[in-house]
């Protein structure tokens, strides 16, 4: 017997309509007008069935701190982060789990079930880490949390950053992170990326850098990152995240950098609300966007995820942890709108994503983690469009979150309509 029979689906790769059979937390079978009886079934009926969300770059230390102690005026990333700086000794392990677990709730309600999220190693006490590591395991049924060790007043710069840095990494951090543009010196942070890059190889840890978010056009840590990528075996294993100099970079250079990175298997992470937000702060008009090459990074066959980044902390005021809201900035901060390049921008909060962080079971064939979401669509592009409500949220098999259909009444004149963006 089936656990659950997901009826007339349609795939975010088009096609016929077809059943989804799960048993045993897995998909057992995908195919049209399946004979097959299962303890509970959904009538889809032609809307969207897509795996799930995939966050590539979060902050949970500072979620929801919005406000605390103060908002961040300017709205520049400099006052961002001696914002953080203010609130960090303030922070208790309680308030940091309350605001995690809040989040994770936002996301499972919006359809992501794995998200990487930075948490600054450079307290000694590791307080956030060992926080997070809490809500990493608690929350483990319901949504994957994969922590990266971000050392956010720089490994070389702070004194003691690398002790606490391999300290939240012997506790259980995942991913290995860095900031090389943060440290004093662009030799300081080529050897800062040397220096990371290297212990995530003794580790047998995947790499996630913070790398070049600036709008200087010579910030070169990336050429490092893919460097030291090659150099330490690690392809396919390390993601550059932001990437925002690139925007500004002399064309001929770049066309030397995106074949190089694509060499060495990095993945591309931009956070397009946030790099629309705070780069370009500098300018005067025109104005830079400062979101990465996106559209050349894919045209060169480098996996490109985006990430949120921040939902209301001291970078960013606004956000509810939607990862479709992100695809659709990055859409348009990328001129993104052919068809291909829509679905491309879908597949950068799904798929690419997935491949980023290195999930297993990740996708809609047999044998995959029934992990998935169905929406208020038809395909990628409308669920772009729109935005619409995810009626089911499923892990495992199992529906753990559920919203209604938005439909509203209008009464225009005697008679009343019902109106839904979907059909
Ligand atoms: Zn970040």
């Amino acid at each position: 017997m089936l656990d659950l029979i997901l009826r007339r689906c349609a795939l975010p790769t088009g096609g016929e309509l077809v059943d989804i059979a799960v048993k045993d937390g897995r998909i057992a079978e995908v195919r049209p007008a399946l004979e097959a009886q299962a303890r509970d079934e959904i009538a889809v009926d032609g809307r969207l069935v897509t795996p799930s969300f995939v966050d590539s770059h979060f902050h949970m230390d500072s979620t929801l701190s919005y406000g605390l102690p103060r908002v961040n005026e300017s709205g520049t990333l400099l006052e961002g982060i001696a914002l953080w700086g203010e609130l960090k000794p303030n922070l208790t392990g309680d308030a940091v789990k309350e605001r995690a677990r809040r989040l994770c709730r936002w996301s499972i309600a919006r359809g992501t079930l794995a998200i990487r999220s930075h948490v600054d190693t450079s307290d000694p006490s590791l307080l956030a880490v060992r926080a997070l590591l809490e809500v990493r395991e608690e929350m483990k049924p319901w949504i994957d949390l994969q922590l990266v060790a971000f050392p956010q007043d720089g490994v070389l710069r702070l004194e003691g950053a690398r002790d606490s840095l391999e300290t939240a990494l012997d506790l259980g951090v995942d991913v290995v992170g860095g900031i090389p543009h943060f440290e004093r010196t662009m030799a300081d942070g080529a050897e800062s990326v040397r220096l990371l890059c290297e212990i995530a190889a003794e580790r047998g840890l995947r790499v996630d850098m913070h790398c070049d978010e600036s709008d200087d056009p010579l910030s070169r840590h990336v050429e490092s990152l893919i460097y030291q990528t090659q150099r330490l075996g690690l392809h396919g294993r390390v993601a550059g995240s932001h990437l925002t100099s690139m925007h500004s970079m002399d064309n001929y250079y770049v066309s030397k950098l995106i074949p190089l990175i694509a060499e060495a298997g990095l993945h591309a992470i931009p956070n397009p609300l946030i790099n629309i937000t705070l780069q370009g702060r500098h300018d005067t008009y025109p104005k830079r966007r400062g979101m990465t090459r996106v559209k050349e990074l894919m045209a060169a066959g480098v996996n490109v995820a985006f990430g949120h980044d921040c939902v209301m902390d001291p970078w960013y005021p606004l956000g509810s942890h939607d990862m479709l809201e992100v695809a659709h900035m990055g859409l348009h901060v990328g001129q993104m709108t052919g068809s291909a390049e829509m679905l491309a921008c879908f597949d950068a909060v799904t798929t690419n994503g997935a491949k980023a962080l290195g999930l297993d079971g990740y996708g809609l064939e047999p044998g995959c983690r029934a992990d998935l979401v169905v929406l208020q669509c038809r395909n990628p592009i409308e669920a772009l469009r729109l935005s619409p409500t995810r009626l089911y949220v499923i892990r495992g098999g199992r529906v753990i979150a559920r919203t209604a259909p938005e439909t509203t009444e209008l009464t225009l004149g005697e008679a009343s309509e019902t109106v839904s963006f979907d059909f």
